[in-house]
């Protein structure tokens, strides 16, 4: 990213410059045109000070000639009517004059004129001052007397007896403000001032200057030297400089943010080409590591990429792909239609996903899994097609081998049913079978013996017992060729007492000897259990008969079988049935019971009692537990649940 950026660097500069040279310029018009304005305020200001003070000099000018006429033949001086017209005429003319006075060698012949609303003077020592020096240099004099008030004498050459000097006394603002024009006055501050600087008049008190464009120039009335001074009400040009470097700001800082904002849009750029980037180099790298094949097609079938995978699957270039034109020859012709308009258009099932037969380029044919979507660009609308490509070649020829061989073996397992059906049913039918023999001896027997038909009711009931047998014989067959076939037991509430009962003369006829016992230990009556019937007499048979057959060497006093119940310790809602004998025991770890089918180890033994006891407890939810009898021998024991309706009994 860092790399993008300096590359783009001087692409920044070039604005920055642009600016700072903008900026350069504009500073330097700013400057300039401020000392312009400078000059050409100064320059105004010179000018109208020049203006005003030739005004100033020609109204003196004017004065000293209106004083001049006073007094200039004798007639003028006839009487004092004459002089008033005069008078009066020259202060008309000439605005800031005041008075008027003629001086003669007699003071009381003294003429005077005084401009009606004028102050009253008080300058006598003044007036003798400037008519000496007038007389003296015969030539016009001047002389302030007082604030904003001077008098000017001028020597008349009228004949000998009649007046010599002609004094004006005149108002100096009133000759500001005769002299300099109004628009003036206004641009500027205008003042007279005496030769020491001292301020005599103003023309516009209420005008101040400020200072910045100032003028002073010496002008004279009569032979007093002034000094006019203008000092321009105007300051520094402020508003166009102003305005334009406010401009220059805005715009400064305007490029500046564009400046900044184009520097921001470069870095988002850079980085986002730099995600970019390495997007790319992820994706290409997963795409090649891949093992799935993937192929996107155009909406005209064209193919517009493939990954190296699917080129391999393929035989073929990625380029050799895309030179092909459709209908594409790798896919089988059946599986390659127009590409599927729309999910679900198909009736068998998504048409995006199927199994087809892909046409490598030496010819070889591949089962393959096709899953194919839609390809959007970025304004949504659909361009193609992207296809995932899965061989299952090997997997479909995998699965051939395992559907075999799973018929191989289901012929085997049937054939192996058959064989343990046919020891089941020749271990299990054994006891009835034997039992039947037994009735029939019997009741053969009492008919031999048979001393009229007293008994034959007897010889009748040993037939009844064998016809019993026969039937659960029947029983056995059917229930064996259940389980063995895995249909379900029939469980239902079973009475153990009754079980036990009936058992019992069964369980003693296989016992065979006279000194076998068979004890039962309940720990309550009316026992009901959930099981199926058939199936725990035959466990508890082949329990027994296993004790006994245990205890062949053991001294008869010790041939004892105990069937015995007890509560679950584990399961309130269980009951524990076991079969208890004084034999060896067997040599197994206390646990469930694990022997295999047809594990004996006895001469005549089938090894397939314990294998049904299992399998018939398996299929009514129990386990064959053994452990070693605490007086020596062999303890089997199970649990069966309680009948819910009989729990208490
Ligand atoms: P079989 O009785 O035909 O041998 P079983 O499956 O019933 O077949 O018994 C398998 C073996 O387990 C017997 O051969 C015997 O060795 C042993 N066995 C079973 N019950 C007892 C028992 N109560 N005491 C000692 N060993 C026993």
């Amino acid at each position: 990213m860092a790399d993008s950026l300096l590359r783009h660097r001087w692409r920044l500069l070039l604005p920055l410059i642009a600016i700072l040279a903008l900026l350069g310029l504009a500073t330097a018009l700013l400057v300039a045109s401020t000392a312009f304005e400078r000059e050409r305020q100064r320059q105004a200001v010179i000018s109208d000070t020049l203006w005003a003070e030739q005004a100033i000099a020609f109204e003196g000018q004017r004065l000293v000639d209106g004083l001049q006429a006073l007094g200039r033949s004798p007639a003028d001086f006839a009487g004092e009517d004459g002089f008033r017209r005069k008078a009066a005429t020259v202060a008309r003319r000439s605005p800031e004059v005041l008075a008027l006075t003629l001086v003669g060698d007699d003071p009381a012949r003294d003429w005077r004129y005084a401009v009606p609303g004028a102050p009253a003077a008080a300058d006598a020592g003044v007036l003798d001052e400037v008519t000496r020096r007038a007389l003296r240099f015969r030539r016009p004099a001047a002389h302030e007397a007082g604030a904003d008030t001077m008098l000017v004498a001028v020597p008349l050459d009228g004949p000998p007896g009649t007046p010599a000097v002609a004094v004006a006394r005149l108002s100096l603002s009133r000759l500001l403000a005769n002299t300099v024009p109004w628009w003036f006055a206004h641009e500027a501050q205008i003042t007279l001032l005496d030769e020491g600087g001292r301020r005599l008049a103003t023309r516009d008190a209420s005008v101040h200057g400020r200072g910045v464009y100032v003028h002073r120039i010496a002008t004279q009335v009569a032979d007093r030297s002034l000094y006019l001074d203008a000092n321009s009400t105007r300051g520094t040009p402020s508003l166009v400089p102003n305005l334009l470097a406010a401009a220059m700001c805005v715009l400064t800082l305007l490029l500046a943010l564009a400046v900044w904002a184009l520097w921001r849009d470069l870095r988002r750029r850079a980085a986002a080409e730099a995600a970019l980037r390495e997007q790319h180099a992820l994706r290409t790298a997963m795409e090649d590591a891949l093992a799935t094949g993937l192929f996107a097609r155009d909406l005209a079938g064209a193919v517009t990429y493939a990954n190296p995978a699917f080129c391999e699957m393929a035989g073929r270039s990625a380029a050799e792909l895309a030179a092909l034109s459709p209908p594409l020859a790798f896919l089988a012709p059946k599986a390659d239609g127009a590409p599927p308009a729309s999910a679900g258009t198909a009736s068998g099932g998504d048409p995006r996903h199927r199994e087809t037969v892909l046409v490598r380029a030496d010819g070889e044919h591949r089962h393959v899994l096709l899953q194919e979507a839609p390809l959007f660009d970025g304004a949504g609308a659909q361009i193609g097609w992207m296809a995932s490509v899965l061989d299952v070649t090997e997997q479909r020829r995998g699965a051939e081998f395992l559907r075999q061989q799973n018929e191989r073996m289901h012929r085997m397992s049937r054939l192996m049913t058959m064989g343990e059906m046919a020891s089941a049913l020749a271990h299990e039918l054994n006891q009835p079978l034997s039992a039947v023999n037994s009735y029939i001896m019997a009741g053969l027997n009492t008919m031999e013996s048979a001393r009229g038909l007293a008994r034959v009711g007897e010889a009748a009931r040993y037939f009844e017992k064998a016809k019993a047998q026969t039937d659960r014989a029947g029983t056995i067959i059917r229930r064996v060729r259940q389980f063995v076939g895995q249909a379900g037991p029939i469980i239902g509430e079973v009475a153990l007492d009754e079980v036990l009962a009936e058992l019992l003369p069964l369980i003693r006829l296989q016992a065979g000897g006279a000194d076998e016992r068979v004890v039962l230990r309940l720990d309550a009556p009316r026992r009901r259990v959930l099981a199926d019937r058939v199936l725990l007499e035959q466990v508890l048979l082949n329990l027994t008969k296993n004790a006994f057959e245990a205890m062949g060497a053991v001294p008869a006093a010790r041939r004892e079988v105990v069937i015995f119940t007890e509560d679950d310790a584990a399961a309130p809602d269980a009951i524990v049935l076991g079969v208890r004998d004084h034999g060896p025991g067997m040599a197994a770890r206390d646990g469930p019971v694990l022997a295999p089918s047809f594990a004996t180890t006895k001469p005549g033994g089938l090894g397939m009692g314990l294998a049904v006891c299992r399998t018939a407890l398996e299929l009514m939810g129990s386990r064959l537990l053994y452990g070693a009898a605490p007086g020596g021998g062999a303890e089997f024991r199970f649990t069966l649940r309680r009948a819910a309706a009989a729990a208490t009994g």
